[in-house]
């Protein structure tokens, strides 16, 4: 699960991007944080992790975490081969969700590409590209599915109506994602790879001075354009969000509450990513380390027992069950097993969030 970050230049993106390394670099657990300089490992954080790690008496406690990339390198006519044009495409092609950093601060320091501040104006630079490069591909297949139909092939014909329709979007400007498919459209339409079907979180990167305050009028703009196609937005400053993860924690929570900040904008940006993406968490316990597991939401327990060792997912028996609440009221798992929270479940066992799993296998 791979979050890549776009953006024009000089939004704040590298500024951004250096508040993801630094944090990943902390969450050292992570041998993979540092094999390629534009990846970033981001923690997600989980306060039932610490309350387990008491529990248990350890201190090895290791989070679920989200991968971001850094996809430079984007100008206007990325899509006609310009700039880093097809090698950034084919990164976005990659990841599995896009964050699209705009820029909603003035400082006359700071050039601006496009002369102004106009976050929507920069939005519909970097779309009309992933759109164009879309368009392409849909009228290729077009063409492909339509000859198919004229040779009596029927099973393209689906295909073609779904492709009619992304492209009448597209030529009016407005990405596949905007576009509602019923589930079976939406098995043909996810072997297209369009770029414009990833899910987009638009991150507002706002002044020092607007943070904790009530919406800029760049914000909400923004805002009105991302809830036309369906899109999210966060706001954070991306200057304040690189000297957080400089801090020590302790630090950190006392310039968050000067701030006037609950959340940093990298933890919101981590829970929206987290969200969008249909992720949630399974949970293990032991003396040895209290872990965070990455899963889609719907994931069965012998498909979640495979994230922890393919062993787990061949050879899997049954799992041992608490949610973290019953876990955590009862004190112990040999207390909550001894209340009766503690569950078996099959191989059709459909992992809640929060769930303590133990699992049994043979291999
Ligand atoms: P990129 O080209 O999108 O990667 O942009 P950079 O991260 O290099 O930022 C461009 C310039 O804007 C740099 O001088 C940053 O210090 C500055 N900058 C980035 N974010 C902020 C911010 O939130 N507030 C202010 N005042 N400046 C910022």
């Amino acid at each position: 699960m791979k979050i890549g970050v776009v953006g024009l230049p000089n939004v704040g993106k590298s500024t951004l991007f250096n508040a993801i390394t630094e944090a990943g670099a902390e969450s050292a657990n992570y041998p993979f944080c540092t094999i390629e300089p534009n990846i970033g490992v981001v923690a997600v954080k989980d306060e039932r992790l610490d309350a387990l790690a008491k529990l248990y008496n350890t201190k090895k406690v290791t989070p679920a975490v989200i991968e971001f990339v850094d996809i430079a390198g984007l100008v206007a006519g990325a899509s006609k081969g310009e700039g880093l044009g097809n090698k950034f495409l084919s990164h976005i092609r990659e990841v599995d969700a896009i964050v699209h950093v705009v820029r909603c601060f003035e400082d006359s320091n700071i050039i601006n590409v496009n002369g102004n501040v106009d976050p929507v104006r920069d939005i519909e630079v970097i779309n009309l590209e992933l759109i164009l490069a879309d368009l392409d591909s849909v009228t290729k297949r077009l063409e492909k599915g339509s000859k198919m139909i004229k040779v009596g092939e029927k099973s393209a014909m689906l295909e073609v109506e779904v492709l009619t329709k992304i492209k009448q979007a597209l030529e009016n400007g407005k990405p596949a994602r905007s576009i509602d498919f019923d589930e079976e459209e939406q098995k043909i339409v996810k072997e297209f790879f369009l770029l414009t079907t990833k899910p987009v979180i638009y991150c507002a990167n706002i002044g020092e001075n607007d943070l904790g305050k009530p919406n800029n009028k760049y914000v909400t703009a923004v805002e009105d354009f991302a809830k036309n196609e369906g899109s999210e937005v966060i706001s954070l400053c991306a200057k304040i969000e690189e000297e957080l993860t400089k801090l020590e924690p302790d630090e950190r929570e006392m310039f968050k509450q000067e701030l006037n900040i609950e959340e940093s904008g990298l933890e919101k940006l981590v829970v929206a990513g987290y969200s969008l993406l249909g992720l949630m968490s399974f949970l293990t316990a032991g003396e040895t380390e209290v872990r965070a597991w990455t899963i889609k939401k719907g994931t069965k327990a012998p498909q979640a027992a495979g994230k922890i060792h393919t062993d787990f997912e061949k050879g899997f028996i049954k799992a041992e069950v608490v949610s973290y609440n019953d876990l955590i009221s009862a004190g112990s798992f040999v207390k909550a097993k001894e209340n009766g929270k503690v569950r078996i479940e099959g191989k059709d066992y459909v992992v809640q969030d929060g769930d303590v799993m133990l699992f049994r296998f043979n291999v």
